[in-house]
């Protein structure tokens, strides 16, 4: 594919490395490509990030054709860049696509997109401990027009976010509050589409959890309310009487890459990791057995996220004393390990650009 490069001629003044935060601060330079039923997907192009020009009427607006994705690109200390198994998500971009109706994209040409991106802004990637660069890709419907049937023409754009460590003053564990009253998704839904509707109907949710002192929501099956799915941003894992457990992907849940790279790492060091069907009934119970060692969220945002307590219809309970555990440990430190280049990659997940 050829890209075409137009360098911005003012560049704007980098945020201080120590206080990124998360999506707050956009790069010198973004990544558009155009589809045109009949002609496909033309014109390649970095150019000086800047806003977009839309239609009043363009179909996004109105009916929420839209899918993106999430990925990070981290500085070594030899100062090379490696990017995170991003073939990955470009294959889930189509996905999201197949789901939303949206045309494919070559997986090939969406990761040299991203690399060709980073490579012009690469002096804005941190170098900070923890710190990386947040790359956002997404597509969205552009058509002009009123009624409700799939564009025929798209944008794909992507844009980059220097982001700071997650964790400043060391992993502290999560509360979630366990939601019975809204759903996120149901099969036969786009529970499995990286798609902006998830999103939409995940606010309310998340509005009242916060309110009652909550970080984020684990979203029961949308049917019975019974069946454990996902948490906010993150797919859940849990160690239960030896076995590490994690919801099987049924097409509401979102299959994570880091769900994938932590079920392959567990698998590889020894651990059973099964993929079923977990009710909240039978979490609660395992409490209650003394036999809930652990639970995490897995998420290319956090990595890991521990969480030490779960509240499900005002039950609260506490997990490994509200401390992180030795599964979720070995996992965040192997995958940042690899990710930072600090660790050798032994399972070829990162490329160089
Ligand atoms: C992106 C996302 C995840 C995590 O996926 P990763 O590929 O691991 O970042 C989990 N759940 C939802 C709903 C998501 O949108």
């Amino acid at each position: 594919m050829n890209i075409s490069i137009t360098k911005t001629t003012n560049p704007k003044q980098k945020p201080d490395q120590n206080d990124l935060g998360f999506g707050q601060y956009f790069t010198d330079h973004m990544f558009i490509m155009d589809y045109t039923e009949g002609k496909g997907w033309h014109d390649a192009r970095i150019v000086p990030y800047a806003p977009l020009e839309l239609d009043p009427s363009a179909m996004v607006l109105h009916y929420g054709q839209a899918i993106f994705e999430g990925l990070k690109a981290y500085k070594t200390k030899k100062d090379d860049i490696l990017l995170f198994r991003p073939e990955k998500n470009m294959q889930r971009v189509n996905n999201s696509n197949e789901l939303l109706v949206i045309p494919q994209i070559d997986v090939d040409d969406g990761v040299q997109a991203i690399k060709e991106l980073v490579k012009v802004d690469a002096d804005w990637i941190p170098s900070e401990p923890g710190t990386s660069l947040y790359i956002r890709p997404f597509i969205f419907a552009t058509d002009p027009f009123l009624g409700v049937r799939p564009s025929n023409t798209y944008k794909l754009v992507i844009i980059l976010s220097p982001v700071g460590a997650y964790y400043k003053e060391g992993i502290n564990p999560v509360k979630i509050y366990v939601e019975s009253n809204y759903v996120r998704a149901v099969r036969g839904g786009l529970g499995s589409a990286k798609t902006v509707a998830n999103y939409a109907a995940s606010l309310k949710a998340q509005v009242e959890a916060k309110h009652l002192g909550y970080t984020q929501v684990l979203w029961l099956d949308g049917v019975e309310k019974k069946y454990i799915e996902e948490v906010g941003t993150m797919n859940v894992f849990f160690m239960i009487d030896g076995e590490v457990i994690t919801p099987s992907l049924e097409g509401t849940i979102l299959p994570g890459i880091t769900r994938m790279s932590t079920i392959e790492l567990l698998k590889k060091s020894g651990y059973s990791v099964t993929e079923r069907r977990i009710t909240i009934q039978e979490l609660y119970d395992a409490h209650a057995a003394g036999k809930l060692d652990e639970a995490f969220g897995t998420g290319t945002a956090a990595v890991i996220s521990p969480i030490g307590e779960f509240n499900w219809n005002g039950n609260a309970i506490i997990v490994n004393n509200g401390k992180i555990g030795e599964v979720a440990s070995k996992v965040y430190d192997t995958i940042t390990g690899i990710q930072s280049g600090n660790l050798e990659d032994t399972y070829g997940w990162t490329q160089k650009i």
